[in-house]
């Protein structure tokens, strides 16, 4: 934006040419909006093509960063079929909690180790502590694993003590983005309890550094899934006619490896899964919204928010190694004669997100990719 900034109304530009968008998206929706269609009309009108044409800069000639300075990071846990596949394998007969289908679950992520795709993935070290093993010792994971999930940018903000309806949630999201929040299961499983994840997630969450605007998804709403026979409705106040109308998002999810052997041999990345964001939500990113302000907790613009790891109920859909390799009892078999479990030093995990629907433009989420190298 920095070239056709004075092709755009003098009252943005002062905004849009910060380091980060904050301040542009505490604008809220309308503000992006007549942005978007701005941008329309400087790329297709022929009266502007010269202006900006010269002012162009192309994708692979530019680092992109993080889009805001994150205030804060929320990670929830919609992503019913990984809800369910992780807790059968430490609850078999009762896989969902009670609360599953009442509260959108999350808790409180670190916003400083958000990065852009690219960041190196260092091996975390932490304590961990095998069943077999007395007592916990410390050092690298050997569980480290990835979450397939989208991240939710927060726009306009709410003050304290003033939830957000869930009726004008939609103003509050200014756009999403890819998310995989790297995990060390084994740190995990010796942490979490009582209080949930901490170290065993906050060493880095990575993104793809681009915000796609509700908007730009709109074609590609649908109704929210229905709930399963004898499943509860929400609660009123994470309840909308609009939102169970249009409150699924139709986007196309895939996650691929490559192990360093792999790029030697100059083999194609392993798909590891294939799946949809609609068919994996229990509640939409309106009901996380106001669920989550719906305490009087503030949300504040270029908040970053995750969906939670998004898995299909089908086996080629599934978000993280902990569900592909049940846990590590059935390892992932690649095309150059190796196994995984989870991942190993070189490991590179790519995940891409588009939608796609006859009659509609295309639109990508780009690519959040991230290699494994070792601790130091
Ligand atoms: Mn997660």
């Amino acid at each position: 934006l920095a070239g056709v900034s004075d092709l755009l109304d003098e009252d943005w530009r002062q905004d849009l040419s910060q380091p980060v968008l904050n301040a542009w998206l505490s604008r809220g929706t309308e503000a992006q909006r007549a942005l978007r269609e701005r941008l329309f009309e400087l790329l297709t009108d022929e009266r502007y093509r010269d202006d900006c044409e010269v002012n162009l800069i192309g994708q692979s000639e530019v680092r992109l960063h993080v889009p805001c300075l994150i205030g804060d990071y929320t990670d929830f846990y919609v992503g019913i079929h990984h809800a369910t596949n992780v807790g059968k394998q430490f609850r078999p007969d009762q896989p969902l909690l009670p609360n599953y289908k009442y509260v959108p679950i999350g808790y409180h992520g670190r916003a400083s180790s958000v990065r852009p795709s690219g960041e190196p993935v260092v091996r975390p070290s932490g304590q961990r502590k095998p069943p077999e093993a007395e007592a916990p010792e410390y050092g690298p994971s050997r569980r480290l694993d990835y979450e397939l999930e989208l991240g939710i940018w927060v726009g306009r903000g709410n003050e304290l003590g003033q939830p957000i309806s869930i009726g004008s949630a939609r103003e509050h999201i200014a756009g999403y983005c890819l998310l995989n929040d790297w995990s060390a299961r084994d740190l995990q499983a010796w942490e979490y309890q009582p209080l949930g994840p901490f170290l065993a997630k906050n060493f880095l969450t990575s993104i793809s550094p681009w915000i796609i605007s509700p908007d730009a998804l709109a074609p590609f709403r649908s109704p929210m899934p229905p709930r399963p026979e004898g499943d509860p409705q929400p609660l009123p106040y994470l309840d909308d006619a609009a939102d169970r109308e249009q409150g699924a998002l139709g986007i196309q999810l895939e996650v691929t490896l490559s192990t360093e052997k792999m790029r030697r041999a100059g083999l194609a990345p392993h798909v590891l899964s294939r799946g949809q964001a609609d068919a994996a939500m229990y509640w939409s990113a309106a009901q996380i919204v106001t669920h989550h302000a719906s305490n009087g907790c503030n949300l504040q613009p270029g908040d970053l928010i995750g969906t939670g790891t998004l898995s299909t109920a089908s086996d080629d859909g599934l978000g993280s190694l902990l569900e592909i390799s049940r846990g590590g009892k059935r390892p992932v078999e690649l095309e150059s004669g190796e196994t995984r479990s989870f991942l190993e030093d070189g490991d590179e995990i790519t995940l891409r997100a588009w939608c796609e629907r006859e009659g509609a433009v295309r639109i990508g989420l780009g690519e959040c990719v991230g290699r494994v190298i070792p601790g130091v």
